[in-house]
């Protein structure tokens, strides 16, 4: 595979930004490579700068859940454009958007538009502080929630990719406030609470961890942090920034069956542009600013872009909630396949899928939480990764990132793609 031209502006690309790349994990070097560039996308398949073609299972890292550039989210964008790209003034666009997302999850009453994840995690962490008066915030190993000082602590995604579980820069004054405690382990959740009596402001959670490979958070475990969080006076976020929109229309929130006190969303919620948000009840939102003391502003917030494409992202989503079953039976004969190919090669790693992400950890047994992700063997996976990209499939470059599966992505694609991880894993087996 010619990966020239890609090669000559990440030449030119390193003189100018740092490692040649705007997030980490667009290096593409936990994968011994270095990275393609784009040059265009359509529907499940990317096409770099090389005019190579994928099978693309990076779909911008997840909120392209219809997949590359829909005709029925795309058009009109001009129109809106013509009408002005931004305007510091409120617009109707951004109360039809609020509605859209707290009607979609009852556990919401109002939410604030922001620019990304990052920022919106951020922003619900100062709300929970400023409505409990407390400072403490306890998040999960491999939980990534953003790049925010005091959530990068034993942090996934890139962080966790690059050996960074807590990032220099970050003043340990800020992170001392930040408790630590294991995905799908509600005992060690207790043991902090008992430790730190009335201090616990949040628990923020992301309710399917897709951070760390994929891993289904326990539905006893969410409820048993409701319970908690309930007793405790502490408020329950649930980052949904990946999840939100694509585990179900109402997210983790409504497959689990498990009301947080706050929710995050991000990617999908922009249909590919940059947005977040992030919402409660009305007692704990009305103490953000102006109404409230709790200072959270934005030049772009509610972008009219982003709001236009978000806004048509969701309306269709709302009205084809079938997409949703689709999208599970597609990611389900997807793991199925890589599991029959992982039994004809004798080999043990495990597959985790939920909805529409997929992951293959190569590690055997149960994967539940970061020490069993840790348990994986990159070099392998690294090996993996050459093959499949040689095939013609673009997986995240990271054993520690799932798959994201797009409506856009036919049985066909499918059907390639498990046909090029068996050719794949033989390679790996010898
Ligand atoms: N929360 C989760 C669960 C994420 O996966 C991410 C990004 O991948 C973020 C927050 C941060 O979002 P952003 O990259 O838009 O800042």
């Amino acid at each position: 595979m010619n990966h020239s031209k890609s090669s000559i502006l990440y030449e030119e690309a390193v003189k100018y930004i740092p490692g040649g790349v705007n997030s980490p994990v667009r290096a593409f070097k936990a994968v011994g490579l270095e990275p393609i560039f784009a040059d265009y996308a359509e529907g499940s398949r990317l096409t770099d700068v090389d005019g190579n073609t994928y099978i693309d299972y990076i779909c911008s890292w997840g909120p392209l859940l219809l997949g590359h550039s829909p005709k029925a989210i795309v058009e009109g964008i001009e129109e809106v454009v013509a009408k002005g790209t931004s305007y510091g003034v409120a617009t109707a666009i951004e109360v039809e958007m609020a509605k859209l997302l707290v009607e979609a999850y009852s556990a919401i009453d109002k939410v604030r538009m922001v620019n990304s994840g990052t920022e919106a995690t951020m922003s619900a962490l100062r709300v929970a502080r400023g409505y409990t008066g407390r400072n403490k915030i306890l998040k999960f190993e491999g939980c990534y929630h953003g790049h925010s000082d005091a959530l990068l602590v034993q942090s996934g995604s890139g962080t966790l990719t690059y050996g960074v579980p807590t990032s220099p820069g970050v003043p340990e004054d800020v992170v001392k406030h930040t408790l630590v405690a294991r995905y799908n382990d509600l005992a060690s959740v207790h043991a902090l609470f008992e430790a730190n009596k009335g201090e616990i402001a949040a628990v923020i959670v992301e309710p399917i961890a897709g951070n760390m490979g994929v891993i289904e958070g326990k539905k006893a475990f969410l409820q048993g942090l409701r319970e908690l969080c309930s007793k405790e006076g502490t408020v329950l976020i649930f980052d949904e920034v990946i999840t939100g929109f694509r585990i179900a229309y109402g997210g983790a929130s409504e497959y689990f069956g498990v009301a947080p006190d706050m929710v995050c969303f991000g990617k999908i919620i922009g249909a590919g542009l940059p947005v977040g948000a992030y919402g409660g009840k009305s007692e704990i939102m009305d103490m953000v600013s102006p109404i409230g003391t709790v200072y959270q502003a934005g030049t772009l917030s509610g972008n009219p872009l982003a709001m236009y494409m978000g806004k048509k992202n969701l309306e269709l989503l709302k009205t084809n909630q079938e997409v949703y079953k689709v999208l599970a039976t597609k990611a389900t004969k997807l793991t199925e396949g890589f599991k029959a190919n992982l039994e004809k090669l004798g080999l043990e790693f495990t597959v985790n899928c939920v909805g529409s992400l997929v992951c293959l950890f190569f590690a055997n047994g149960r994967i539940e939480n970061y020490d069993d992700v840790k348990r994986c063997d990159t070099e392998l996976f690294t090996i993996y990764y050459k093959k499949m990209m040689e095939k013609g499939i673009l997986l995240p470059p990271a054993q520690f990132e799932g798959m994201f599966l797009s409506a856009a992505h036919s049985d066909e694609d499918i059907e390639a793609t498990i046909k090029a991880n068996y050719e794949a894993l033989e390679m790996v087996k010898i």
